[in-house]
């Protein structure tokens, strides 16, 4: 297999993973974005009739105007955009490619699925969608335990549990019920999340108040079996039949891949890998940081609103130093 050399491989082709790709161009530098998955594959495995909460100029790169049918463009949309972005930008891209090893000599080697790599810098932009946070319960593998929720249509006429209470799972929830399912949603907390966005909040209230969906605050699910679910609630342990489990829990970003490029991650409640604001670089020279995971497990800092910015710092790092 032939090496390819670049100034810098991008890992991970989500939004900011494009946009670092696109200030590489800007200031003359060779790259070559690449992801596991197609283009944007987090937005793509986002839930089919998502809406974004951002407004669409918030979410350009590369200045490609987005222009969406309303303020907050949808799932759809922003798919479309960002394969326009892709193609205006003539990005060199390489999708469904797995990285294999990456190693430090003078510069990096990095071994994927396709292809052989020299790099003088490594950005990371791998996001936090692709590793749910598990319940750690009996039962957790049985095909109707779903981590990702997709389209309401599978759930019609079926009675389903919908675990957490913050946004993925109030919108799970209400798009369920309102398809036709029997909601019952199972909360470890005594209300719903806070951040839930506020012109959702009254209606998940409501429905809950009025008995449409079904609550279950300070409980938690203690094993899924076929047809039932055993919930310790505050009234003590309860078997409720049930069909599928949503288990809208949240994600995280895998430290383990980090570690393993020799990123420190910090010791602090969010697990922040270490890395300079003000550079973008990590405590390995030439690795960089850029969008959502830089924030550990505090996956509600960055957004692709606030992180974009990340590709212009990064890039004038790169271009100061070379
Ligand atoms: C339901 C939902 C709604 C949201 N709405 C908004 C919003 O309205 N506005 C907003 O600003 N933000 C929003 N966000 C957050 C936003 O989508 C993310 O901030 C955005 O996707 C982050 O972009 P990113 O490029 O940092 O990471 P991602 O988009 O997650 O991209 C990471 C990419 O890296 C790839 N990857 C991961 N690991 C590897 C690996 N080892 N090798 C190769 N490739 C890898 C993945 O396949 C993926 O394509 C939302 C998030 C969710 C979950």
């Amino acid at each position: 297999m032939q090496k390819q050399s670049y100034d810098v491989v991008i890992i991970g082709a989500g939004p900011i993973g494009l946009a670092c790709g696109i200030e590489a161009k800007k200031k003359g530098l060779s790259y070559i974005i690449i992801d596991k998955g197609c283009l944007v594959n987090s937005l793509y495995n986002y839930p089919k009739n998502m809406t974004f909460f951002s407004t669409s100029e918030k979410l350009e790169i590369g200045g490609v105007p987005f222009v969406s049918h309303n303020p907050k463009p949808t799932r759809s949309e922003a798919l479309e955009y960002y394969r326009r972005v892709a193609m205006n930008w003539e990005l060199n891209i390489g999708l469904y490619e797995e990285i294999v090893s990456v190693d430090k000599e003078t510069n990096f080697k990095i071994v994927s699925s396709k292809a052989h790599y020299e790099a003088k810098n490594l950005v990371i932009a791998t996001g936090f969608y692709d590793l749910p946070f598990l319940l750690n319960v009996p039962g957790e593998s049985l095909t109707k335990v779903k981590h990702y929720y997709d389209e309401p249509h599978p759930y019609f006429g079926q009675k389903i549990i919908v675990i957490g209470a913050a946004n993925s799972s109030v919108d799970a929830a209400l798009e369920t019920y309102r398809k036709g399912a029997e909601v019952t949603m199972v909360i470890r907390e005594s209300e719903i999340n806070d951040r839930v966005k506020y012109w959702v909040r009254p209606d998940i209230d409501n429905r809950i108040k009025e008995g449409s969906i079904k609550a279950y605050f300070n409980s938690t699910i203690t094993e899924i079996k076929e047809h039932s679910v055993s919930v310790n609630t505050p009234e003590g342990n309860m078997e409720i039949e049930n069909d599928f489990v949503l288990a809208m829990t949240g994600y995280q970003p895998s430290f383990e891949f980090l570690e393993s490029l020799g990123i420190e991650i910090g010791t602090d409640e969010m697990k922040t890998p270490r890395h300079d604001p003000e550079t973008m670089e990590t405590n390995v020279s030439g690795i960089y940081l850029a969008g959502v995971v830089c924030g550990g497990l505090q996956t509600n800092k960055w957004f692709i609103e606030n992180s974009r910015v990340h590709a212009e710092i990064i890039a004038n790092s790169i271009k100061n130093l070379s």
